[in-house]
């Protein structure tokens, strides 16, 4: 089968003292695609995506990432290859308007140079320019054109998690990385989140892999889902499908799954 993956966890296993947290785990992120990761508590769903993003450091296996083994890397590594995580919008960036949060994402603007400024002043005024302008398509994109200029400390739960998604937008990401990206929106907002990461993923190309405990939210986005439980894959496939296993639906589904 040719499989472009964008991400390829080959055999991951991680222990926390005793306790095999991940174990011997494969799976590929496929270019293109909206990869859901689903299971109950303490699956290991967030060791894995810890793993995948350079948090946390495998006991053994590799994870290659767009062809290249970067088992090991520090997230900033990570991030400037073109693998990014929402970040939470943090404090200090709530007196921040929208578009000022958005804007200060790029890594290493020429502006943050006070020698470049004073040698090329009009090469950072042109670079200060293009952020500003990427930054208003972002918004646009996001339809958050009314609260550009909102503190983001200001915004809702679910304008955050967009804002938290623009940010994503202002570097050319590889794949994006979404950790319970529904938890605490209202209905209406997560319907906003969902088609914009449908859009993201159709009309600019964004390989999404998306942990989620909502599961109308990973039928509508995901295909294929990941099934976990106790550090190990034990199904993929399209949510169609997943539902439609039995003894997935038994074990997995059965119990209440809490919002971490
Ligand atoms: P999930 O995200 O699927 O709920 P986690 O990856 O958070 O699962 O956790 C998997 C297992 O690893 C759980 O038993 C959890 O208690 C344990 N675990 C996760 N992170 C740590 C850690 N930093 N130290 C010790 N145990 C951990
Ligand atoms: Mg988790």
């Amino acid at each position: 089968m040719s499989f472009d993956a964008v991400i390829d966890v080959q055999h991951v296993s991680k222990s926390f003292g005793g306790l095999k947290a991940v174990q011997d785990c494969s799976i590929k992120v496929a270019r293109g695609s909206i990869t859901g990761l689903i299971g109950p508590n303490g699956a290991g769903k967030s060791t894995l995506f810890n793993l995948v993003a350079g948090n946390i450091v495998p006991d053994s296996g590799a994870v290659i990432f767009d062809g290249r083994d970067v088992t090991g890397m520090k997230p900033h590594e990570l991030f400037h290859l073109g693998m990014l995580r929402t970040f939470q919008i943090a404090h200090e960036f709530s007196n921040m308007t929208a578009i000022e949060n958005l804007m200060v994402v790029p890594p290493g603007q020429p502006g943050e140079s006070l020698l470049k400024t004073w040698i090329a002043p009009g090469a950072v005024r042109a670079a200060d320019q293009a952020v500003r302008q990427k930054a208003s398509d972002v918004i646009d994109f996001l339809k958050l054109g009314h609260v550009k200029h909102e503190l983001a400390g200001n915004l809702s739960g679910g304008q955050k998690k967009l804002l938290e998604l623009g940010r994503t937008m202002m570097v050319d990401a590889k794949v994006v990385l979404l950790d319970e990206v529904a938890a605490g929106v209202n209905r209406t907002l997560l319907q906003d989140l969902a088609a914009n990461i449908e859009r993201m993923n159709s009309e600019l190309g964004y390989t999404f892999f998306v942990i989620e405990h909502d599961m109308d939210l990973i039928g509508r986005l995901c295909d294929p889902v990941i099934v976990m439980a106790q550090g190990e894959k034990i199904a993929e496939g399209p949510m169609a499908e997943i539902r439609a296993n039995p003894e997935i639906i038994e074990a997995y589904f059965g119990a209440p799954v809490e919002a971490d």
